[in-house]
């Protein structure tokens, strides 16, 4: 089992034919694997949407444009799904304010007509209740799982705190992140009914201690491990984004699209599935190429 960075090259070319065409960029890049991939959905995450000004590297009035670039992208490589992997909006000063921009998100990203999910993140949560933020998103609940052309997806919530209370009105420090003992019976008994391989979904990390981790990450990975069916974790949380692998899953936390003023710092991904279970992340504008083969 060996995981590469693709070459800066292949990362280069798929961002500048974009500029052009969209579709001609993917095959292109697509044109170098040696597999035709079962699955292809596309991937954002950390977009921290606001009407506020501008703070240190992150420019929030620019985040719905480039979610619109980013949309308008898996529309045209006519993808089946997108995902979102949390912290969809920032902090305001009432919870109107984050209600307002938690819909303004949720109209630019639904407006694909693409089957949308999103995954719970702290900031998805600091003024407005877990029950707020499942409205304005049409979910069901903030721990789910779906299948997928062939596949099975889990999307965990890891916004409680450790004496188990759902973050929301302000009530939380983004460091307490856990996932609690209901949650992971939950997880256990999903993942054991399964006839598919699984991809996991979740905002913070579950590969790498606190701050950025979660706090009871080793227990969270070991169920995961133990399944045998987890093909690959992907993450969001830490902006600048990472790829590590653990007992043989590998981990990918995308870069944030926040970070960075105008189209160019935007960053979106694909994810690609081979046959073979190889993983393949295509990065566009600032997210970097990974991939995680199986030989
Ligand atoms: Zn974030």
């Amino acid at each position: 089992m060996k995981q590469t960075q693709i070459g800066r090259r292949a990362i280069l070319q798929g961002s500048v034919l974009l500029l052009s065409s969209g579709l001609a960029a993917s095959r292109e890049v697509r044109g170098s694997a040696e597999q035709t991939p079962s699955l292809r959905l596309g991937l954002v995450t950390d977009i921290h949407h606001a009407d506020k000004p501008t703070a240190g590297t992150r420019f929030y009035r620019d985040s719905l444009g480039k979610l619109e670039e980013a949309r308008d992208f898996f529309v045209r490589e006519k993808l089946p799904c997108v995902i979102e992997l949390g912290d969809t909006i920032d902090s305001a000063n009432t919870l109107a304010a984050e209600q307002d921009y938690l819909r303004q998100f949720w109209k630019t990203f639904a407006a694909s007509g693409i089957d949308r999910r999103c995954v719970l993140g702290n900031h998805c949560v600091s003024a407005l209740t877990k029950a707020e933020f499942l409205e304005i998103t049409q979910q069901a609940k903030t721990f789910d799982s779906f299948d997928l052309g062939g596949f099975h997806f889990v999307l965990l919530d890891a916004c409680y705190r450790k004496d188990g209370a759902d973050y929301g009105r302000n009530n939380f420090e983004w460091t307490d992140a856990n996932i609690p003992p209901h949650e992971l019976d939950w997880l256990r008994s999903d993942l054991d009914r399964t006839m598919n391989k699984t991809i996991v979904l979740v905002h913070q990390r579950l590969d790498v201690p606190p701050p950025y981790g979660i706090q009871n990450a080793a227990e969270v990975r070991k169920i995961l491990q133990d399944s045998g069916k987890v093909l690959a974790v992907l993450q969001g949380h830490y902006h600048p984004g990472d790829y590590r692998e653990q007992n043989g899953i590998p981990y990918f936390t995308l870069s944030a699209m926040i970070e960075g003023s105008g189209p160019d710092n935007s960053a979106y991904a694909v994810l690609e599935v081979f046959p073979d279970d190889s993983i393949r992340l295509l990065g566009f504008r600032k997210q970097k190429g990974f991939e995680h083969r199986r030989a």
